[in-house]
C-alpha cells in the first residue's frame, strides 16, 4: 500500500514527488509512462523561471530534478495509468500493463498534450514533415523553409526557435493580434526570416512518399496560397489529460470543467478526499512550469496531512 501514488512525472508531479518523499511520506511512487520531465523538456529555452539564466534548453533544465526527487526517497515505475478509481477509503491505481496499485492519496499531474490544428492531410503526414516538436525535428530542415501554424506563445517561440535554423520561416496566423507576450511578439516582427500571414487558415498539407512538400493556406478573402515547404510546426494549444480520471461507467472520478480541467481549491484538493490535481491539468492553471512546480508542492503539503490524518486517528 503505498502512502501516495503521482500520476505524471513533469514539473508538478516531480515536485509533488520531492515534497512528499521529503515531508515524511513512505512508499511515495511516480507513475511516468515515458522519461520524466514532461511537456517542458520539448521547449527550446526556458527563460522565465525564476534564477535560470543564459539559454538553456527545457531538456537541460529539467535534467536534474529526477535525481533530486529520487535522493528524497521518491521512486519511478515506468508505466501509463489507464485509470485511477477509489473503492472504499483506497485508491485504485490501473495500469497498462494490467497490474493495480493500491494507495491512500492520489495526486495527478498528467498535464496536457499538443491538439492537432484539423486541417487535411495532417494526421496522414504528422510524423512525415508535419510536427509539433521544434526542438526535436527543427534540425531536420537546416537550411530549409518551414511553415509553423498558431499564434500563442509557443508558436511564437518556436518559429524563433526555426528562424535560427530554417533559412525563413512562415508564421501562419487565423487572426492579425496574437495570444502570446508582446515581448515575443516584437521579437518575431524583427526577425528577418519570419514572415507573418495572418487572417489566414491552413487548408491542407501534401506531400509524396518521402514526406511533406507543401501546405496550402486560405487568407481571409478567399484567395489559396501555395506554400512549398517540407516541414509544418502546429502549435495551436493543449488538451487537458483527464483520461485516467474517467470511470467504468463514464463518469468522472472528480469534478472537471467544460475545459475538461480538473476543479480543485487553492490547497489543490478535489471534493473526493485524498484525491488532489496538480498542475496544467488544474483548473484556471497558468501553465507554466513554476506555477506546475508551485501546485506540485501544495498538493503534496496537503497529501502529507491527509494521510498522517488518515493513519493516525
Ligand atoms: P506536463 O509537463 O504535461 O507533464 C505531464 C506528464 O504526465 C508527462 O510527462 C506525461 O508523459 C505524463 N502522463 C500523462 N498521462 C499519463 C498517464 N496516463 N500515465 C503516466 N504518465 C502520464 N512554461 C514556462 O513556464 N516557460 C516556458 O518557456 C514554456 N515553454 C513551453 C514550450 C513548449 C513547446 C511547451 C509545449 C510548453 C511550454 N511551457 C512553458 C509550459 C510548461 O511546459 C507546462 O506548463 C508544464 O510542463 C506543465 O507541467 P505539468 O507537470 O503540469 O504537466
Ligand atoms: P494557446 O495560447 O492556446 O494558443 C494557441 C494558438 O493556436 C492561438 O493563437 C489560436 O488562435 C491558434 N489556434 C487554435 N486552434 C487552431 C486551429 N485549429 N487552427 C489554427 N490556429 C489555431 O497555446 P500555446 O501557445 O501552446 O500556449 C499554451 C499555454 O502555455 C499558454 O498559457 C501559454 O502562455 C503557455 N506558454 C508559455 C510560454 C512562456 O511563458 N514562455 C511558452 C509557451 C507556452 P487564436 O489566438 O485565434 O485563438
Amino acid at each position: 500500500m503505498l502512502d501516495c501514488a503521482i500520476i505524471g512525472g513533469g514539473p508538478a508531479g516531480l515536485t509533488a514527488g520531492m515534497y512528499a518523499t521529503r515531508g515524511g511520506l513512505e512508499n511515495v511512487v511516480m507513475f511516468e509512462k515515458g522519461m520524466p520531465g514532461g511537456q517542458i523538456t520539448q521547449s527550446s529555452e526556458i527563460e522565465n523561471y525564476p534564477g535560470v539564466t543564459g539559454e538553456v534548453s527545457g531538456m537541460e533544465f529539467m535534467m536534474p530534478w529526477p535525481a533530486q526527487c529520487q535522493k528524497f526517497g521518491l521512486k519511478h515505475e515506468m508505466v501509463a495509468v489507464n485509470r485511477v478509481s477509489k473503492e472504499g477509503e483506497i485508491f485504485k491505481i490501473h495500469k497498462e500493463d494490467g497490474t493495480i496499485s493500491q494507495a491512500h492519496s492520489v495526486i495527478v499531474c498528467t498535464g496536457s498534450s499538443p491538439r492537432r490544428a484539423g486541417f487535411a492531410g495532417e494526421d496522414e503526414l504528422f510524423g512525415r514533415g508535419v510536427s509539433t516538436c521544434a526542438t526535436c525535428d527543427g534540425f531536420f530542415y537546416k537550411g530549409k523553409e518551414v511553415a509553423v501554424v498558431g499564434g500563442g506563445d509557443t508558436a511564437l517561440e518556436e518559429a524563433l526557435y526555426l528562424a535560427k535554423i530554417c533559412s525563413k520561416v512562415y508564421l501562419i496566423h487565423r487572426r492579425d493580434s496574437f495570444r502570446a507576450s508582446p515581448n515575443t511578439v516584437e521579437r518575431v516582427k524583427n526577425a528577418q526570416n519570419i514572415e507573418l500571414i495572418l487572417n489566414s487558415i491552413p487548408q491542407e498539407v501534401y506531400g509524396d512518399n518521402m514526406g511533406v512538400t507543401g501546405l496550402l493556406v486560405k487568407g481571409d478573402s478567399g484567395e489559396i496560397r501555395d506554400i512549398k515547404v517540407p516541414g509544418v510546426f502546429t502549435f495551436v494549444g493543449n488538451d487537458v489529460n483527464n483520461q485516467i480520471l474517467i470511470q467504468e461507467d463514464d463518469s468522472f472520478l472528480c469534478d472537471v470543467n467544460k475545459h475538461g480541467e480538473v476543479i480543485v481549491d487553492i490547497s489543490m484538493r478535489t471534493p473526493v478526499h485524498g484525491l488532489f490535481a496538480a498542475g496544467d491539468m488544474r483548473l484556471s492553471a497558468p501553465k507554466q512550469v513554476v506555477s506546475a512546480a508551485g501546485d506540485g508542492a501544495v498538493a503534496a503539503l496537503q497529501a502529507i496531512s491527509y494521510v498522517d490524518e488518515k493513519l493516525n486517528s
